[in-house]
């Protein structure tokens, strides 16, 4: 990327000790030798090579905040946990409110039967978990820019949940323009609400065209060398490692929780699994001192990681369309931060199973789930609870399971068991927003046509 502020620049990119006593350092996966600040490695999203940045050390937390844990509330415990992780690149005060504002929304755990919890990563803006990582990246960009007060840029294409949480994440943060590409007619009616609705600094572009293609104009935004450094272009791209740390923060509150309700429990994570940010994040905080039996990645028919624990070999493939659509990967790309932290197959077969289900296997839970507990589920937490049965079948284990609820039903209506769409309820935010007007451009697939719409502002 050739954005000059963002720009890897080696002298001025060394942490420097005399600067901040504690911070965070982070190594590029494909050029190890190459570090980067945190801050840096915010703006740039993606290492040089394709890498991903990983931190070169997981802060372990002490026995006194685990003792602590269960008593805290989510934004205490992340304030403890993001302080120890990012260290005083940001301060205190400043992570503090950082906390407060971004997860200011309930994490409920619901019980499903004895022993197996739904930790409900769905109460926010864009009811997805992804409004964790997109609500805490936007106000760290935000406080990063503070000083050279660039106009920020963020590009987005989306097929669907992303762009709603990115939208939703950066609404009103000041300094910071939003620009969202999404492929006409491919989106669902709530997921366009959700983009064209807000107003403000985000802007919805409906493009004629593919997801393929709306992200393909924004790569080749990124690479026009005057675009670029004109209009302060970043990106939110999932792979952002100010998205994944977020998203290490609810495996301590979910544990905590369950320690309340059963002192010393044993717990294992479900996590449906797409690109598996996710269930890496699970990972970090599994290093970082968290007591996890194990952790289930539970996927669709997108199976390549499964395939990949059985015998070590990864192999990408194209991916193929399911019920639970935001996990239809078929290269998943925090693969290779999995690798990194676990040092190859023999770590990473430690402390992970797989389990991959089909649709009907999918639809069958959604009912089991409604019909045995009322508990009023969509495909992707379907799955994840599936996770859970599977492993303890195999298993025996009689760890507390906590599977990741990790969208709203009422985000996933079409694609339900027909008996159970009416019984959804639409939260009140989603039908307020759906009362605003609805604002969108539309354009062709045309590098031209973008060029100018962004060049205009
Ligand atoms: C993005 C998404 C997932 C997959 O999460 P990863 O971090 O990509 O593994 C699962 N469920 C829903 C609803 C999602 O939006």
């Amino acid at each position: 990327m050739e954005i000059d502020f963002y720009t890897f620049e080696p002298e001025k990119q060394d942490p420097n000790p005399q600067f901040f006593q504690r911070s965070m350092i982070l190594y590029n996966t494909r050029q190890p030798s190459q570090k980067s600040t945190f801050q840096h490695a915010v703006f740039q999203g993606l290492a040089d090579g394709n890498g991903l940045f990983m931190p070169e050390q997981l802060p372990v937390m002490t026995a006194d905040f685990f003792q602590h844990l269960p008593h805290l509330s989510f934004s205490e415990m992340a304030e403890e946990v993001v302080s120890a992780l990012i260290g005083d690149e940001i301060p205190e005060d400043v992570i503090k409110d950082i906390c407060q504002d971004a997860f200011s929304f309930p994490v409920p755990l619901t019980q499903l039967g004895t022993q197996t919890y739904c930790l409900e990563l769905f109460h926010g803006p864009s009811l997805a978990f992804k409004d964790f990582g997109a609500r805490f990246m936007s106000r760290v960009m935000s406080y990063f820019n503070r000083i050279d007060q660039k106009p920020l840029h963020v590009l987005v294409a989306t097929s669907g949940d992303t762009g709603g949480a990115v939208a939703m994440g950066f609404h009103n943060v000041p300094g910071i323009r939003v620009t969202i590409l999404y492929p006409k007619g491919r989106v669902s009616k709530f997921q366009e609400v959700q983009l064209t609705c807000l107003g403000g600094n985000v802007r919805a572009l409906e493009v004629d065209g593919s997801f393929d293609d709306c992200q393909a104009l924004v790569k080749q935004a990124f690479q026009d060398r005057e675009l670029s450094q004109k209009e302060g272009l970043t990106s939110a791209n999932s792979i952002n490692i100010a998205r994944l740390i977020p998203q290490s923060l609810y495996y301590f509150y979910a544990w905590g929780q369950i320690q309340n309700m059963i002192p010393g429990a044993n717990v294992l994570f479900s996590v449906p699994s797409g690109n598996f940010g996710n269930v890496c994040a699970g990972a970090f905080a599994m290093k970082m001192g968290l007591p996890v039996e194990m952790f289930i990645a539970a996927v669709n028919a997108n199976r390549v990681f499964t395939d990949y624990l059985k015998d070590g070999i990864f192999t990408p493939k194209p991916s193929v369309a399911t019920l639970a659509n935001a996990m239809d990967v078929g290269n998943p790309s925090n693969f290779e931060r999995i690798e990194a932290l676990f040092g190859g197959w023999s770590g990473v077969k430690d402390t992970f199973r797989s389990y991959s289900f089909s649709d009907e296997e999918t639809e069958a839970a959604e009912m089991k789930m409604f019909n045995l507990f009322g508990n009023l589920s969509e495909p992707h937490a379907a799955i994840g609870f599936l996770g859970l049965d599977s492993y303890r079948n195999e298993t025996g284990s009689d760890a507390v399971g906590v599977f990741l609820g990790t969208a709203h039903p009422a985000k996933f209506i079409p694609v339900l068991p027909e008996s159970l769409r009416s019984k959804v309820e639409i939260p009140v935010s989603l039908l307020e927003l759906e009362k605003m007007p609805s604002v969108k451009q539309s354009m062709q697939v045309d590098f031209e046509e973008f060029r100018q719409i962004i060049l205009e502002n």
